[in-house]
């Protein structure tokens, strides 16, 4: 199975290019903040509490997410392999993944983190903002609130991944083509 977790802060790019790396491999997207607004949009117990968070720019608790994640994963037994969007986010979520992908006999084959500075995120959070319909893209402080957080608590995950050899940097900066490429060279080398 090829796992890939896709990496990087609020605005990154990685809905983006999840979409062009599962047509071209395979893979299943699972990206936690759509399955959260899904679930929101659908009224479910679930959509509600996770949206009490979202909406201030905080983490949904790590049980809520790690069971939510593993029940995703088991809903595709058919799967050639994931794309991990948004997830892993704190290294308590990063750790059950580990544990869990060894329960059914899998792995994560690689950290793929896109890299784009602080100034560049605004701006294109900013942006979508005005397209997503998103509430938490609309809010300036909830944005900011965000990307404490990232930095705060989800940065530390790349450490994990560095541990076990497998966190590659790619520069999330450029065309969204030539991104793409980019993170295509990476999974060809594996
Ligand atoms: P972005 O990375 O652009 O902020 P996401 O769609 O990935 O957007 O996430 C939106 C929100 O959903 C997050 O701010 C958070 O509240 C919640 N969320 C998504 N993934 C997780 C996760 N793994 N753990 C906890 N909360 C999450």
């Amino acid at each position: 199975m090829l796992n890939i977790v896709l990496f990087g802060p609020p605005g990154a790019g990685k809905g983006t290019q999840s979409e062009r790396l599962i047509e071209k491999y395979g893979l299943i997207h699972l990206s936690t903040g759509d399955v959260f607004r899904a679930n929101i949009k659908g009224e479910t117990e679930l959509g509600t509490l996770a949206k009490s968070f979202m909406d201030k720019g905080q983490l949904v608790p790590d049980e809520v997410t790690i069971n939510m994640l593993r029940s995703e994963v088991l809903n595709h037994p058919e799967a050639k392999g994931f794309i991990f969007d948004g997830f892993p986010r704190t290294n308590a979520q990063a750790e059950a993944l580990d544990l869990f992908l060894k329960s059914i006999d899998t792995k994560i084959s690689v950290m793929l983190a896109l890299e784009v500075e602080e100034v560049e995120l605004r701006e294109r959070l900013k942006k979508r903002a005005e397209v997503s319909g998103r509430v938490d893209d609309a809010n300036p402080e909830v944005i900011q609130n965000r990307i404490n957080v990232y930095n705060n608590e989800t940065a530390p995950v790349k450490t994990f991944y560095q541990n076990q050899g497998k966190f590659v940097a790619v520069n999330g900066i450029g065309s969204i083509d030539e991104i793409t490429q980019r993170l295509f060279e990476e999974i060809n080398k594996l």
